[in-house]
């Protein structure tokens, strides 16, 4: 396998085969991110991509998912995107699960019925990185999208039997607009309705626009107590039916996860103890991307 640079993907990725079908991230502006800051961006050859399939068949007896890797694999073309998942089934007939990061521009990009092709091909699951549903913050951050493209574009990827994976993240608005960005995710996350939602904490990473507005006092961070109240804020004002929600990554202060609506009772109640009992926060060495 060849790889280019650091590699991320979901956690829910972790036992899966990555495959790299670009380099980097092609809007790579986002003010707190650092991720592919050390990648310009391109699309790999399609003929490499298909190579490292086929390297990962040698190394591998069996393989249940694929990851394509990195920033926006959905930037890809559909013709690209087909003879990647073509390959896969061919190689790997087992593999139940193929999936890949999106910008909203990407899924605004391909038509719905791009999309249906995809995934019956067996593209299963996109992962949106939402941040806010607050077009003050989104502009704010540079995630270069409205709340609107981001609904059109979660929408779009529901319709098509795309499973959706979306992420919000905690504290982005800072102390001035964390209400804002509660109640403005919520409302974004209830129109698209994903079938997955992560929601991370806002870790500053130095090197990003957003850490050097962090050190001259242009942004306030939340504290953990401040995070769990605007997690109150925004799990109390979601209507999502059969929603799968995460917050158990390595960047949350305290660990939430449930079934929506089923069990947001349940995830209010340790966000209300969390918020008690302040000893019950992860340390902040401990938190990590
Ligand atoms: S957050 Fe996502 S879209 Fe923004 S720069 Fe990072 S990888 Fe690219």
């Amino acid at each position: 396998m060849r790889y280019e640079g650091s590699i991320y993907r979901p956690p829910s990725e972790a036992y899966s085969l990555i495959v790299q079908a670009t380099i980097g991230c092609s809007h790579n502006k986002c003010a707190f991110c650092s991720m592919y800051k050390d990648k310009e961006f391109r699309i790999r050859q399609i003929n490499e991509i298909l190579e490292d399939l086929e390297a990962g068949k040698k190394y591998h007896k069996r393989v249940d998912k694929v990851f394509l890797a990195d920033g926006n694999a959905l930037a890809l073309s559909t013709e690209d995107l087909r003879r990647i998942l073509i390959k896969v089934k061919e190689l790997f007939p087992e593999c139940r699960s193929v999936g890949a990061y999106s910008s909203p521009k990407d899924l605004l990009r391909k038509s719905l019925e791009e999309l249906k092709e995809l995934q019956g091909l067996g593209l299963s699951i996109v992962y949106l990185g939402i941040e806010s549903g607050s077009d003050h913050i989104l502009s704010s951050v540079a995630k270069g999208a409205t709340a609107e493209d981001i609904i059109s574009a979660g929408k779009k990827a529901v319709e098509s039997g795309i499973k959706l994976s979306a992420t919000i993240i905690s504290g982005i608005g800072g102390r001035k607009h964390w209400k804002e960005h509660a109640i403005e995710s919520a409302r974004v996350i209830n129109e698209i309705s994903p079938h997955y939602l992560a929601l991370l904490t806002l870790l500053v990473q130095p090197g990003t626009k957003l850490y050097n507005q962090v050190c001259s006092g242009e942004f306030e961070l939340l504290t953990p107590k401040e995070v769990m109240e605007e997690t109150a804020a925004l799990v109390e004002n979601l209507t999502v039916v059969d929603c799968v929600f995460r917050s158990n990554h390595a960047s949350n202060y305290v660990s939430l996860a449930g079934i929506l609506p089923l069990e947001k009772e349940k995830i209010l109640d340790t966000i209300r103890q969390a918020i008690d009992e302040e000893d019950r926060y992860k340390f902040e060495i401990h938190r990590r991307l």
